[in-house]
């Protein structure tokens, strides 16, 4: 039964469209299962979903296909959509629902199996098997057409998202689509689709024998060399967007291209008598096979490099370049895989967003589009790409949202939040520059996110106090190798520099979970729960010693470093990084380096840490909260999976509870407490925040203006009140009302309006 249903799966997988998958299913599972009549009904988009209409089937009049329109409520099928579980029945004219429709000549048959077909929890119709003889389905069959259904579900939203669902698709208009991703970068645009790999399709190169070898391999070579030019082009053309840093990304592509596996691999096959396009087709496939394999996502990440390298060396074989001039003024840049050097091709003033049907918040996409601020929307699995070429799209940034065709009123309202945004960003320019003191007189400093260097000038200009969180592995990510000391000791000690004496949290290497480098595959079954941040540094102590030692070497003469353990679930876990630290400290002195003590603080992230809070900060300076990882510990919600996203929430009761024990446990050891994760940039959890009296927050650079002006309109007595009453409550839906009513109160219901782009 397995094969049969994989078979099937594979068949509909194929279609072209879903009129046509919908005749595979019904075909195959009439012939499969050896029944007189199978048949689909999906809910009709039109009349609010509420009416089923009869699809496709095999073994009913075919003139009732498309024209059979049932009532919820009315008939079997009815009564299975109402219920949304199976209905088996030996004789269905007996039963008291049935409903004849004389277009099907359905009378004919008395057994009847309907099962439900249901995703994310949503209807969206029903499968139907009938047979004329009176018999109760075996379980095999239940079983079987259940579980069809089940794998179908995914494929069936899909259509019904593109309004192939009921009608033809050009008899749809279909406005405000909604369809929902991963937040990638923060912000809204509003602008136009392109495609970002409308270029060449290796997939679609044809064999053929090479006319004359020498030309194929002279052409060959010649498109490698205008690929390299132009990318290196591309990387001077980003020298005012992005800093030598993250330019240092496109070098990594001018290598991969110069490599003995991509250029060797199609010569040799070339010489095989193949001519180039189909050469390169092969190479390129049997590279990405290998990183496809892989469960690591960032080695998967560097298939669609490998991809993106061949189509440009492809469309060089073709010569067709994409000219600047072709992108619209607020170009929204959509596709498959999107890859840095696709977002890197836009002239930087006319891109708005970038959205991806693959890659997380940690892909490089969404990494430049962070440094160039620009909204970005990853994981987005629904995405019909192919028909977004010219659309209007929205993109929501901060919820990870796109609507597609949106109606002038959507439209309206989307175009007024970025009004409202850009007023408010203007608003709070000044205030910006002001220190974040309560009412009642607390200073709350608020520092910057940051793991990228073109992030220092934003950060410096937006009034940060320091920075609270440097992502050390983000330089790490962007290279082909460990950086060396030397390396890093130049990376760190800029961002030093450039804010002392304020302060500057370095975080040791923080990779793992779903943030690997390219050059150091590790593939676990649960990267989250697998071997990460300090688990990988404590076992390379020669990684971890070249860190730090190039951390303390940049503090030579400023007082500001602070350096942070991610990951700490154990106190014998920073009992090891501390002495890896005294470690590094003593060689430097050693060789006659003059190194100031670094202020010393631990992340609180994972569940254990909360418990051992006011122990670890016996220990260190200070504790760090990352809410990004608590909370999906807390509540086992992978923080990067958007079909559990509902349920990833901060102001969930549980997580109130753990944030406030932590900042106990470090009050009573006498040291600080901050919040570095997303968490802290959210207007109504600032104000919980500040009632349990966290120390200082940490945020991504939009953020800190909004976030000082929270924290300038309230008291800390008032906070503490409006922590007492959530903290009670039981849904987080009611405490985020609370809250944003208390921000309205306040005069700040902007951060409310904007909160909920
Ligand atoms: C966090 O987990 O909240 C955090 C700040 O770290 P990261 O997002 O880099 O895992
Ligand atoms: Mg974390």
């Amino acid at each position: 039964m397995l094969h049969v249903l994989r078979r099937i799966v594979l068949e509909v997988g194929a279609a072209s469209n879903l009129a046509e998958a919908l005749e595979i299913i019904v075909r195959r599972v009439k012939q499969e299962l050896t029944i007189d009549v199978c048949s689909v009904y999906l809910r009709a988009p039109e009349a609010d979903g509420q009416r089923l209409l009869l699809m496709a089937s095999e073994g009913l009049n075919p003139d009732s296909v498309g024209t059979v329109v049932m009532n919820s409520g009315e008939g079997l099928v009815g009564l299975v959509a109402e219920r949304a579980e199976p209905v088996n029945l030996e004789n269905a004219p007996d039963h008291p629902r049935f409903k004849y429709f004389p277009e099907t000549g359905e009378e004919r048959y008395h057994a009847f199996l309907g099962v439900p077909i249901i995703h994310n929890r949503r209807l969206l119709g029903v499968l139907v098997a009938q047979q004329r003889e009176r018999r109760r389905f075996d379980d095999e069959h239940v079983a079987f057409l259940i579980t069809l259904a089940a794998q179908l579900a995914g494929a069936i939203s899909h259509a019904e998202l593109i309004g192939e669902v009921g009608k033809r698709r050009e008899e749809i208009q279909q406005d405000n689509l909604q369809i929902a991703g991963i937040p990638g970068a923060a912000g809204v645009a509003v602008g136009q689709g392109v495609v970002a790999y409308a270029l060449a399709d290796l997939e679609s190169v044809p064999d053929r024998d090479a006319d004359s070898i020498e030309h194929e391999e002279a052409a060959f070579r010649q498109a490698v060399k205008e690929v390299q030019d132009e990318l290196i082009e591309i990387k001077d053309r980003m020298e005012d967007v992005l800093p030598m840093e993250e330019r240092l990304l496109f070098d990594a592509y001018v290598m991969m291209l110069g490599s003995d596996s991509l250029v060797n691999g199609t010569v040799d096959r070339i010489r095989g008598g193949s001519w180039a396009p189909a050469a390169l087709r092969d190479t390129v496939r049997e590279s990405t096979r290998n990183f496809e394999d892989m469960d690591d996502p960032y080695l998967r990440e560097r298939a669609s490099d490998v991809r993106d390298i061949g189509r440009r060396i492809l469309m060089r074989l073709q010569s067709h370049v994409r000219e600047p001039e072709e992108f619209p003024e607020h170009t929204i840049l959509l596709g498959e895989d999107v890859t840095a050097t696709q977002l890197a091709e836009v002239p930087p003033d006319r891109l708005a967003a970038v959205v991806s049907s693959r890659g997380t918040g940690s892909s490089h996409v969404a990494i430049l589009a962070r440094a160039m601020g620009i909204p970005a929307v990853m994981g987005v699995s629904d995405l019909p790409v192919g028909r977004l070429e010219g659309r209007q799209i929205v993109v929501d940034g901060y919820r990870g949202n796109l609507y597609i065709q949106p109606t002038a009123e959507l439209l309206e309202e989307f175009k007024h939040l970025q009004d409202e945004e850009k007023e408010l960003a203007e608003g709070l320019r000044d205030l910006a520059q002001e220190p974040a003191i309560t009412q009642d007189g607390v200073e709350v400093p608020v520092y910057a996110n940051s793991g990228l260097l073109a992030d220092i000038a934003p950060s410096i200009q937006s009034g940060a106090d320091g920075i609270g969180l440097y992502r050390t592995e983000v330089p790490f990510m962007i290279r082909e190798r460990f950086p060396g000391e030397d390396e890093q000791t130049q990376i760190y000690r800029e961002i030093l520099k450039s804010f002392n004496p304020r302060p500057v949290t370095l975080r040791t290497l923080d990779v793992g979970g779903d943030k690997a480098l390219p050059y150091f595959p590790v593939t676990e079954d649960n990267p989250f729960l697998g071997w990460r941040g300090i688990r990988i540094t404590l076992d390379h102590p020669e990684i971890f010693l070249t860190q730090l030692r190039a951390m303390l070497r940049a503090s030579q003469g400023l007082t500001n470093l602070h350096i942070l353990f991610p990951m700490i679930s154990s106190l014998g876990e920073l009992k090891g990084a501390m002495q890896l630290l005294q470690r590094a400290r003593d060689e430097l002195l050693d060789e006659h380096y003059v190194i100031p003590v670094p202020k010393v603080g631990v992340m609180v992230e994972v569940p254990s840490a909360v418990y051992l809070s006011e122990a670890l900060a016996r220990r260190v300076d200070f504790l760090s909260v990352g809410t990004n990882d608590l909370v999906q510990y807390l509540l086992a919600v992978d923080r990067n999976n958007p079909r559990v996203a509902d349920l990833y929430n901060g102001l969930h009761p549980a997580v109130l509870h753990a944030l406030d024990q932590a900042a106990q446990g470090a009050h009573r050891a006498g040291k600080t407490i901050s919040v570095c994760g997303e968490m802290a940039a959210d207007p109504a959890s600032v104000i919980l925040l500040l009632g349990m009296e966290i120390d200082a927050l940490s945020v991504n650079v939009a953020a800190l203006a909004r976030v000082k002006w929270v924290i300038r309109s309230f008291s800390r007595e008032r906070s503490r009140e409006l922590l007492r009453q959530c903290i009670k409550m039981e849904e987080p839906a009611a405490i985020r009302a609370l809250l944003d009513n208390a921000l309205v109160q306040a005069g700040l219901g902007g951060l409310v309006r904007a909160g909920k782009a």
